[in-house]
Parts: C-alpha cells; sequence; structure tokens
C-alpha cells in the first residue's frame, strides 16, 4: 500500500473514530456509533499492517501477534459476565499503559531510531519517551489496582498513608529530577538509570493513587483511567511517528477526561481531589466499616403485596442498581413496566450517573431488555418528582439511593447527589439481605417509615411480583 493511500485510509478512520464518539453520546445511535468504530479500527489496523512502515520479514511477527491477541480477546469477550465488564475494561486500560511503556523502552534502545534524531529533534524525541513511558507506568499499575478492587480482590478500603500527599509532591519532584538527568545524557546505557527509576516511581504512584481511593469514589478512577490510557496511547503515537495513534489517543483521553468531570460533578467531588488520591474519606478519619450494622426495625414485604401497590399505582419510578445486574433482572424488568404501562401505569426510570459499576451500566441493560428509551431518565431530570410518585421501586440499588449523603456530613458518601425515593408514598428496596453496597455504609433509607424491603434475588422476586400481577 503507498503512503498516500495508508494517510488517506487513517484520515477515514479518524473520521469513523469522530462519528463512533458521536453516536455513543445517545442510547438511540449508540449501536450505529459503535459500528463505526468497528469499521474504523479495521481500517485502520488494515493500513498500518499493509502501510509503508512494514517490511516483509514484519509480517511473521505481525500474524502472530494478531492470533495471540485476537484469541486471548476473543476467549475473554465470550467468557465474560456482564458484571465483569468494569473488571475486564480496567485490564484492557492496563494494557494499553503497559504497551506505552514497552514501546517507549523499545523506541530509546532502538539503534534505528536512535540515529535518526540529532539535537533539539533528539531532546524533544526523548521527552516523548519519557512522557510516554511515565502516563503508561501510571496507567498500567493503577489499572491493575482497579482491576483488583472492582473484581473485590483487593479491599474497597483506602489505604491512606500517613503524609501520602507529601509522597506524591516528593515523587513528582523526582520525576522532574530525572527527566532533566535522562535528557541530559550521553549513551543509552546511561540514560537507562534514570528512565527505569522514574518508570518505578511512575508504577508506585499509580498503584498509591489508586489504593487511596474509597468507597463509592471509584467510577471517577475508572474514567480517569479511561483517559490516562488514552494518552498514553496518543504518546505512543508520538514515539512511533504515527499520526492515527496520536488523534486516537487525544480522542480517547479527551473523552475520558470529560467523563471524569461528569462523573466527578455527580460525586460532587474535585477533579483535583480524585488525581490526589484518598477522596471521599476525610483526612485522618477512619475509613467506612464494611457492612456496617443495622440501626433499627425494618418493614418487610411479600411479592404478592408488592404486585397489589404496583396495581393500585398511578406513577412509579424504578431505580436499578447493580443487583439488577448481578441478577440478570432486566429482562423481568421489562415485563413488568410493560404489563404496568398496558395498564395505564405512568412507569419511568431513574438512572444514577454511577448506578452499577461502569458509567451506563444500567442504560445498556435496560436497552438490552428494549425497555423505551423515551421512559428512561438521567437523575436529575425526575428527582423533584419523586414526592407525586406513589412507589418508588429500587432493584439491587443502595448507595444511590442512601438519604446519608445527604443527612450526616461524616458520612463517606456525604455530598453525593442521590436518587430521593424515600420521598415516594411508598419506596421499595429489593435485594437479598441487610449488606451494604459498594461503599460499605449502612443505608438509613432501610428503616424509614414508608420504606419496603422485599428480601430475595431480585430476578426471582420480580417473576414472583409479574406472576401475582398477571393473576
Ligand atoms: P451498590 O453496590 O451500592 O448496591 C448494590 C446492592 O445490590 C447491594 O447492596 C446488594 O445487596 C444488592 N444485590 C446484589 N446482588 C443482588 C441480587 N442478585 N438480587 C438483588 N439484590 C442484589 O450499587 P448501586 O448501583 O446502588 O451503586 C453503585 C456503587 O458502585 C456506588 O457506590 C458507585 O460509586 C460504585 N461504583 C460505580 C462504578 C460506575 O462506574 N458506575 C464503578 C465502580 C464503583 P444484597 O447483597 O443484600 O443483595
Amino acid at each position: 500500500m503507498s503512503a498516500t493511500l495508508a494517510t488517506a485510509s487513517y484520515i477515514g478512520a479518524t473520521i469513523l473514530f469522530i462519528l463512533s464518539l458521536g453516536g455513543l453520546s445517545n442510547p438511540e445511535t449508540s449501536r450505529r456509533g459503535n459500528l463505526y468504530g468497528m469499521i474504523g479500527m479495521t481500517l485502520a489496523v488494515l493500513a498500518t499492517v499493509f502501510g509503508p512502515q512494514v517490511t516483509a520479514t514484519g509480517y511473521a511477527w505481525i500474524i502472530g501477534a494478531m492470533v495471540v491477541g485476537g484469541s486471548v480477546g476473543l476467549y475473554a469477550a465470550r467468557v465474560v459476565k456482564m458484571t465483569q465488564m468494569p473488571e475486564l475494561v480496567a485490564l484492557m486500560h492496563s494494557l494499553v499503559g503497559l504497551a506505552a511503556v514497552l514501546v517507549g523502552f523499545a523506541n530509546y534502545i532502538d539503534p534505528a531510531a536512535a540515529g535518526m534524531f540529532k539535537g533539539a529533534e533528539k531532546t524533544i524525541h526523548e521527552i516523548e519517551i519519557y512522557i510516554g513511558i511515565l502516563i503508561g507506568a501510571v496507567t498500567f499499575s493503577g489499572s491493575v489496582i482497579a482491576f483488583g478492587k472492582l473484581s473485590a480482590k483487593i479491599s474497597g478500603k483506602p489505604m491512606l498513608l500517613p503524609g501520602r500527599h507529601w509522597l506524591n509532591l516528593i515523587g513528582l519532584l523526582l520525576v522532574i529530577f530525572f527527566a532533566w538527568r535522562f535528557i541530559n545524557t550521553h549513551t543509552v546505557a546511561d540514560g537507562m538509570i534514570p528512565l527505569i527509576v522514574m518508570t518505578v516511581i511512575a508504577l508506585l504512584f499509580g498503584i498509591h493513587m489508586v489504593m487511596a481511593i474509597g468507597g463509592a469514589d471509584m467510577p471517577v478512577v475508572v474514567s480517569m483511567l479511561n483517559s490516562y490510557s488514552g494518552w498514553a496511547a496518543a504518546a505512543t503515537g508520538f514515539m512511533l511517528n504515527n499520526d492515527l495513534l496520536i488523534v486516537t489517543g487525544a480522542l480517547v483521553g479527551s473523552s475520558g477526561a470529560i467523563l471524569s468531570y461528569i462523573m466527578c460533578r455527580a460525586m460532587n467531588r474535585h477533579f483535583i481531589a480524585v488525581i490526589a488520591g484518598g477522596f471521599g474519606t476525610a483526612e485522618g478519619s477512619a475509613p467506612a466499616a464494611a457492612g456496617a450494622q443495622p440501626a433499627g426495625e425494618v418493614n418487610p414485604i411479600l411479592a404478592a403485596e408488592t404486585a397489589e401497590l404496583l396495581r393500585e399505582s398511578k406513577n412509579v419510578i424504578i431505580v436499578p442498581g447493580y443487583g439488577m445486574a448481578v441478577a440478570q433482572a432486566q429482562h423481568t424488568v421489562f415485563e413488568i413496566t410493560k404489563h404496568l404501562r398496558d395498564k395505564g401505569v405512568n412507569v419511568r426510570f431513574g438512572i444514577h450517573p454511577v448506578a452499577g459499576r461502569m458509567p451506563g451500566h444500567m442504560n445498556v441493560l435496560l436497552a438490552e431488555a428494549r425497555v423505551p428509551y423515551d421512559i428512561v431518565f438521567e437523575m436529575d431530570e425526575l428527582n423533584d418528582d419523586f414526592p407525586t410518585t406513589d412507589v418508588a421501586m429500587v432493584i439491587g440499588a443502595n448507595d444511590i439511593v442512601n438519604p446519608a449523603a445527604q443527612d450526616d456530613p461524616a458520612s463517606p458518601i456525604a455530598g453525593m447527589p442521590v436518587l430521593e425515593v424515600w420521598k415516594a408514598k411508598t419506596s421499595i428496596v429489593m435485594k437479598r439481605s441487610m449488606a451494604s453496597g459498594y461503599a460499605g455504609v449502612d443505608n438509613p433509607l432501610f428503616y424509614k417509615e414508608n420504606n419496603r424491603m422485599l428480601f430475595g434475588d431480585a430476578k426471582k422476586m420480580l417473576d414472583e411480583v409479574l406472576v401475582s400481577l398477571k393473576s
């Protein structure tokens, strides 16, 4: 393939990626957006593999790598459960970071690349390598820890080292110092020492940053690592002189940054506080105990009684959470919604921005179950409507409906906007036990007088509700 054709293909792929991002911003166009992304990526891979930079001897390596990578990807995509998606995404981010680190080192020791740059160009190339490895290493170790936390292999509690902000500052100063050392060395062997020291500091920073994040604040970190992985890819693009990688990385980096900003706003947190780590827990205060002790009496309800309440309602708001994903209850939720709507009940869905375990988690599940988009609302769009709602049905959600976020300034989730389900005439919380949610804090909603607890697996209980509704 000629260089011109490869460039034209890259431009085509870039346009498709932008269309893809545009499509993904709305549930109705998201399938099309995904399709654009897939076509763009196929075009990008083909243009790169058959482009002028690959020589005939390289094909065996490329095919080998694609077979291994493709098989692992295919296997992972087939076996991963919907509830494990966030962990898989975190793991994917870590691979982008690792790739940036490896490309950086390979680029630095590559004799061909070394001979290409002189004077100021050499310094710029070395800065690209340094920054690429730096971002890559933070992304890699941070994402591995995020994977551990999301899959509950590592405790979700924040690890707050004494003087952690000072540690971060010292790390930053050391990174700047070694950058200066690195660009002032004359041989590859001399340059390796500051490069390796910086890599170790960056890896430790990534671990420290994510270990310090606690409770309900993980979503911001996940979207932030998403953004970092984009910048790591862009840095790799600079190192490899690949325009498409630079543009694609910048698209992922900036859209991830916008998502992080949206998440920060949704959680009522400051972005800088997220990067410094340990937000969500007041300085020095003990983190929330996982599964904090219940404080009061609850009013249980049966599936048949729930059906009765729903049948008598005019306005119902359903608030789904992580438990709906675990139970795979979305199809039954749809059946119940359809039944009630057919009977003239106004049923709407209230989606909290951090419900579930990844951005848009609930929207994906509801779309899969074919719930109409026009009855799915964001938190801000219907939070004022609970006082005129007969039944607020909370399906496997916990932190996102916790009134302590508003009432208890000492709570680890204090200040986080929540869906005010307790303002409805009756709220019904569907979950299996009194266990706490991801943030590990007790939920005073359960003990409110107008709240009922429907204990059991969400799918099983909703099946029973549906049977009662139809009988
Ligand atoms: P929570 O984790 O707060 O609560 C989920 C509840 O679902 C649990 O209390 C659990 O109770 C219940 N549950 C689990 N399995 C089932 C089942 N089979 N049937 C019925 N209920 C079940 O989830 P929310 O969606 O309310 O809040 C999301 C939390 O996750 C927030 O703290 C958020 O910050 C965090 N998070 C979100 C991310 C995102 O990007 N959206 C990423 C990372 C973290 P029980 O065990 O008693 O059944």
